[in-house]
């Protein structure tokens, strides 16, 4: 009997194979990230997407020695998230870094940041707000849409230039 079922599943598998396919287009706008940030029980894992426009000045392939330096000095940064996002101290975050990756579209044309870290707080219940401190060094970034989950619910703000601070 079991038997019949075989080709069935053979077949959901080769179509949630092909639904996999790459989207078609590319949709990011340069100048605006977006942050999204989870928190549970245990962790608080930010996720941030940011066009790599924002963050050097272009977003093909690095041509040239400065553009190649370009890139280098901004992963140097990203290894520390620390630098970035700082939490309230009463929550006592040591923010780690999970990944960092440099995804081009198809065409090369465009590229984001995708930047994964783990806010890694000792007090996790005291975790109240976040300061955002890319604006600073960046300055073609001009937001970042804050999306988080946590005991809170669910909050979606957005930081800017002059008010890169987030409460939860
Ligand atoms: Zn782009």
């Amino acid at each position: 009997m079991k038997l019949r079922y075989l080709p069935l599943s053979f077949l959901i598998l080769v179509t949630s194979h092909s639904v996999a396919q790459p989207k078609h287009g590319h949709a990011h706008e340069h100048g605006k990230g977006r942050l999204e940030i989870s928190v549970d029980a245990n962790q608080a894992i930010g996720k941030l997407k940011i066009p790599l426009e924002a963050l050097v000045g272009f977003e093909r392939a690095p041509k040239t020695e400065a553009e190649s330096n370009a890139i280098n000095t901004l992963n140097q940064k990203l290894q520390n998230p620390g630098s970035y996002f700082v939490a309230n101290k009463d929550a006592e975050c040591s923010p780690k870094l999970i990944s960092s990756t440099i995804v081009r579209d198809q065409a090369g044309k465009h590229a984001d940041l995708d930047y994964q870290f783990d806010l890694n707080c000792a007090k996790l219940a005291s975790l109240k707000q976040l300061s955002i401190d890319l604006f600073a060094e960046y300055k073609r970034l001009k937001e970042i849409r804050v999306e988080s989950v946590g005991p809170w619910g669910q909050k979606s703000v957005t930081a800017k230039r002059d008010s890169s601070t987030v409460r939860f």
